[in-house]
């Protein structure tokens, strides 16, 4: 762009100019992708790993704020474990995972919303705001956004076929989702942010994995898409292999096989759900790209792995 809006035609070197003309011709072939997702609703889900570097939530940040002013309503669900971790290591309280979800006693529920709602929301406020957007921080707890129940996750012991109840402790699921204050913020020039905190009927604070927030809200929301990001290629196979689109039972397959685990249990189980409810497209790309948002929405160069098409579909729906 010519500095100080003066036209630079005649001045420009002709490298430069044909450097232009290729930056011009990019911005151009971004127009229909515009087009398909002006006024729709984009979940992006910044996963706490895809989130440790400066220079990539600067890059995500911008990404965020262009989404918006190209007309697209992104609404952006963060996670934290990596810095829930530090934090409690810090504080000296053990923690451990059962499925890829923090047990989670009372001493750990209050770093966990700390962290959450404080730090890491404020952080990605800041660094939106920073790049000239308007971003709105807020959790499942404001305006009854996301109402949870505690989880119960069963497990079947593979010898005795003995079915035992792990308590996670104050660990919620999404109940009910009270889309009104995302809605007022998203229809204006506002960003929502949203933390994965939710409360019970009850008014018990309850930790919810935000994968599993962002597809309950991206449900709720009726999202056209939801970008989960995270700190892999997406999921691989049994061999290590990037799997680039897989339907339903397939990615169910891979849980119950064990080849799918730890934290992208959720991510998997979500995505299935996300499309089981209408989301019109879930993928699961790779956060430390830089531009990984910019890159799956408005150019052809769709990364990662697209999980699930509509039942009863002839083939899987090209690559959007
Ligand atoms: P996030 O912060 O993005 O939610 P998680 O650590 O919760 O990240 O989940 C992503 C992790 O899941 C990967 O870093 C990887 O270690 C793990 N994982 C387990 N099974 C797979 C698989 N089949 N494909 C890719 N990643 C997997
Ligand atoms: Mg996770």
């Amino acid at each position: 762009m010519a500095k100080n809006g003066s036209k630079s035609k005649n001045t420009a070197k002709p490298k430069s100019g044909a450097a232009a003309q290729t930056q011009a011709k990019i911005l151009a072939q971004a127009l229909p992708y515009m087009q398909r997702y002006g006024g729709t609703t984009v979940v992006v889900k910044y996963g706490g790993h895809a989130m440790g570097d400066e220079a990539l939530a600067e890059s995500f940040a911008k990404d965020i704020v262009l989404l918006k002013q190209a007309g697209v309503n992104p609404v952006v669900v963060h996670g934290g474990g990596p810095q829930i971790g530090r934090l409690l290591d810090e504080l000296n309280i053990k923690s451990r995972f059962e499925d890829g979800l923090r047990v989670t006693d009372k001493e750990t529920l209050d770093v966990v919303e700390m962290v959450l709602s404080g730090a890491i929301n404020k952080s990605i406020v800041g660094a939106i705001n920073a790049q000239g957007g308007q971003a709105v921080g807020i959790s499942g707890k404001d305006a009854n956004l996301m109402i949870a129940r505690k989880t119960e996750r069963r497990v079947t012991d593979p010898v005795s076929n003995i079915e035992k109840i792990i308590d996670l402790g104050y660990v919620g699921e999404p109940e009910t989702v009270n889309t009104h204050i995302v809605d007022v913020i998203q229809k204006s020039d506002l960003i929502p942010v949203v933390a994965p905190i939710g409360a019970s009927t009850e008014g018990e604070t309850l930790n919810i994995n935000a994968d599993t927030f962002a597809g309950a809200l991206a449900a709720a929301l009726k999202a056209k898409r939801l970008l989960m990001l995270t700190d892999v290629d997406g999921v691989l196979d049994a061999k290590d292999k990037l799997i680039e689109q897989m339907a339903g039972t397939e990615a169910r397959a891979l849980i119950a096989n064990g080849v799918v685990s730890g934290g992208m249990i959720p991510k998997v189980e979500t995505c299935i759900d996300a499309v089981e409810s209408g989301v019109e497209g879930v993928v699961i790309i790779n956060g430390k790209v830089p531009h990984a948002v910019l890159l799956e929405l408005f150019t052809e160069h769709g990364a990662g792995t697209l999980i699930g098409w509509p039942s009863g579909a002839p083939k899987p729906p090209q690559r959007l």
